[in-house]
């Protein structure tokens, strides 16, 4: 009986502990589903979910500057550590603040991941205008009025989420090898790896830290609690093909073994924006001019060269 019993118990445990999971491709814990086991993570109308696509019908705000950085022009000491969780690589991070650029408070940065698509598709996970970049960075970072992750989740500003779009050039990323050279050595779920401390500041779009989009969201990972203050950089940084592909072709969301399965399309669906404002800052230049719609100034310079097209047709 005692047996029987402790067998009950333990498929029990294990179903809690499959549901209380997420993934993005299996569709029984895929984002459509992860609602089913975190609740905020269910659209509602009055939902403020990340991530979202920015788009033009933003307002300019004069008064959102660089943010201030903190610690992120030198290698702080101690260690920090890489890590696949899963869900992404994660690097662990410590020494580093943020504030002003209209937060409300001092920050600590915690951690900072990767969103990413496959060899074939792009993962950003904000959209600009439809656009989906190939990978998003995203440096988390804690209110430091906030004593722990729990009371800062049930805090409507309790993180400031730094968010950087990386696109594909020609040339490797020296700075960026930082990351991507160590990628191989955590390519199982639950590797972790040691790694000295870097000046973060080498990853972020050092000429273009003025330009950037703010709106309040949420977690773009269960529990998906509505807490964050985002920061999206306007200006991507560049990386190679080859470094990308260390990230889609490279990490398992599975632990080393026989059935080891890629972690792809490790980002989330853009969702509804409804009646949230998104402020552009002072600097901000992807902005179309409000007094000419997208639309209409794009019909008007293709118009002269609609004979020209429908020659080259020919
Ligand atoms: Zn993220």
């Amino acid at each position: 009986m005692n047996f029987w019993r402790s067998l009950f118990f333990f498929v029990v445990f294990i179903e809690k502990s499959i549901a209380a999971d997420f993934c993005y491709e299996d569709s029984h814990c895929s984002p459509n589903s992860w609602g089913n086991s975190f609740a905020q993570c269910r659209p509602r109308t009055d939902s403020r979910q990340s991530p979202i696509n920015l788009d033009s019908k933003m307002t300019r705000n004069e008064s959102l500057r660089p943010l201030d950085l903190q610690g992120f022009d030198a290698a702080p000491s101690g260690n920090w550590t890489l890590k696949n969780n899963g869900h992404t690589v994660m690097l662990d991070v410590n020494g580093l603040s943020v504030s002003g650029g209209g937060l409300p408070g001092s920050y600590q940065a915690q951690q900072l991941h990767f969103h990413w698509g496959s060899s074939s598709t792009n993962g950003s996970e904000h959209t600009v205008n439809g656009r989906r970049y190939p990978m998003e960075m995203h440096i988390v970072t804690m209110k430091t009025t906030d004593q722990n992750l729990t009371s800062a989740l049930n805090d409507t500003s309790g993180l400031a989420v730094l968010g950087v779009f990386i696109d594909v050039a020609d040339q490797d990323n020296n700075n960026f090898s930082a990351i991507s050279d160590l990628v191989a050595s955590v390519k199982y779920k639950g590797t972790t790896l040691p790694i000295s401390p870097f000046p973060l500041i080498s990853l972020l779009p050092v000429r273009n830290m003025s330009q950037y989009y703010r709106y309040h969201g949420s977690l773009t990972t269960p529990p998906c609690s509505e807490a964050v203050m985002w920061t999206v950089y306007e200006v991507p940084i560049y990386v190679s093909q080859k470094q990308i592909d260390a990230f889609t072709s490279g990490v398992y969301y599975t632990e080393d073994g026989a059935n080891k399965a890629l972690l792809r399309n490790n980002f989330r669906d853009v969702q509804a924006r409804a009646s949230r404002a998104l402020y552009a800052s002072r600097d901000a230049r992807l902005l179309p001019d409000s007094s000419t719609p997208l639309s209409s100034s794009h019909l008007s310079l293709a118009l002269p060269l609609l004979p020209l097209l429908a020659a080259w047709r020919l």
